[in-house]
């Protein structure tokens, strides 16, 4: 049996958690730079803002009834974190998806809508977020049935799709209903005749294959009660990593630009440090506001080859910073920065060259990040860094607009909540 357990309204939730005041009020989050609503509390939904609405842009009038808070990435991974935590506890086998949904499979035996109550339960005293469960025989049908646990109030946050019900269920879903089917795949599907979940479900093995290839196919197996999709305990290295933010203001010199280039750089080579891998790849992109056409417009990148593949952090910032000053025009508002390294390949096991520095040199690089990456691990990022990079990337002056952000309650000793008498 697998459980898919999904925290509802995930971000909204997180804030509610040290307000209970906000339990049931209307509550959105925004996106980087407070751009658009990227998340709404069952109340606000009902209200009627909209998701992906640019916030500037929802009327006064509705605004005003709302509690607006900014992106706490902070806050967010910590609750994450502790929500996998528990769930870890009920299952041997655990695949942590998404933020805010993780995939559990159970051998047979237990009373399952006994067991998703108390996975509710547990996880709501443990952490203060609310989750529904949906359990089902593969992953795609856990998935159906999260969903109806969401939609129908009677299930109370629980759902077991049994084998019995699953056709009536998916004659009530349309094809981009079901996971990894997307709009165009679903517009595809229609073309064909398929019109419900369930007539997906039918579909023809070849015709599955040709529609939607190999991966559609399994999700039409899946369907049938044929587990294709496995259980990921381990996510798999990435083979690109991307970091790229808007600034909060328009930032015009070549100097004013080496920070954040620098900061960036340096959150993905950590990132790198993280899952093992050195890159041998690197591209730099700057980008004007293409929301502003009354300002000129330019996007220039520039990638480079790194002979010896590296996850040094003064390496790759130095690098970017002599990419970055090839890209520079004058005359121009920028408005966004970013790093994207390529052709990962496990640490160690990177082809070196002629250039490459000598092995003890590369030895005492490996160790001086990993004790750096100790250090800020225990007293908070930044807390070491080069010199080219800001300590704080919130209280830079070219941090992002947050204007609504809420404490680190969880991640930061001088933003803990405090109790009074
Ligand atoms: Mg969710």
């Amino acid at each position: 049996m697998i459980g898919l357990v999904d925290c509802n309204s995930f971000y909204c939730s997180v804030e509610s958690v040290f307000r209970p005041d906000l339990a049931g009020k209307p509550v959105v989050v925004l996106s980087n730079n407070d751009g658009c609503v990227v998340a709404r509390s069952a109340a606000a939904k009902e209200l009627g803002v909209e998701m992906a609405a640019p916030w500037h842009q929802v009327p006064a009038a509705l605004a005003a009834k709302v509690s607006v808070f900014s992106s706490n990435y902070p806050l967010i991974g910590d609750f994450s974190q502790r929500v996998f935590n528990t769930l870890s506890s009920f299952a041997e086998r655990i695949e942590r998806y998404s933020v805010d949904e993780s995939f559990l499979e159970f051998a047979p035996g237990p009373r399952w809508d006994e067991l998703g109550a108390t996975i509710r339960q547990t996880v709501r005293r443990n952490t203060g977020i609310p989750v529904s469960v949906g359990f089902a025989s593969t992953k795609v049908l856990a998935k159906v049935a999260n969903k109806i646990a969401k939609k129908t109030s009677s299930a109370a946050g629980v759902f077991v799709l049994e084998e019995v019900a699953v056709d009536a269920a998916l004659a009530a879903l349309a094809p981009e209903d079901i996971w990894g089917i997307g709009g165009r795949l679903g517009q595809r599907l229609r073309a064909n005749g398929v019109r419900t979940a369930l007539d997906l479900k039918h579909l023809d093995a070849d015709v599955a294959r040709r529609l939607l290839t190999v991966v559609g196919q399994r999700i039409s197996l899946e369907l049938q009660g044929i587990p294709c999709l496995s259980i990921e305990e381990v996510a798999p290295a990435k083979k690109s990593i991307c970091t790229a933010r808007s600034f909060g203001r328009p930032i015009e010199t070549l100097e004013d630009l080496r920070e954040p280039l620098a900061s960036y750089v340096s959150a993905v080579a950590e990132k790198l440090r993280k899952q093992g891998s050195v890159a041998g790849r690197m591209q730099i992109f700057l980008h004007t506001n293409p929301f502003k056409p009354a300002e000129r417009q330019l996007c220039p990148g520039r990638e480079c080859v790194l002979s010896t593949p590296t996850n040094f952090t003064s390496a790759l910032v130095g690098r970017a910073q002599e990419i970055l000053t090839s890209l520079w025009r004058p005359g121009y508002r920028w408005h966004r920065v970013g790093v994207v390294v390529m052709d990962l390949v496990p640490e160690r096991t990177e082809q070196l060259a002629f250039d490459s520095p000598p092995i003890e040199l590369m030895e005492r690089r490996r160790r001086a990040m990993a004790a750096m990456d100790r250090v800020n691990q225990s007293f908070g990022r930044g807390t070491l860094h080069v010199g080219s990079a800001a300590a704080n990337v919130h209280t830079s002056a070219w941090k992002m607009r947050q204007a609504s952000l809420s404490p680190r309650y969880t991640t930061s000793w001088s933003e803990l909540p405090e109790v009074g008498i």
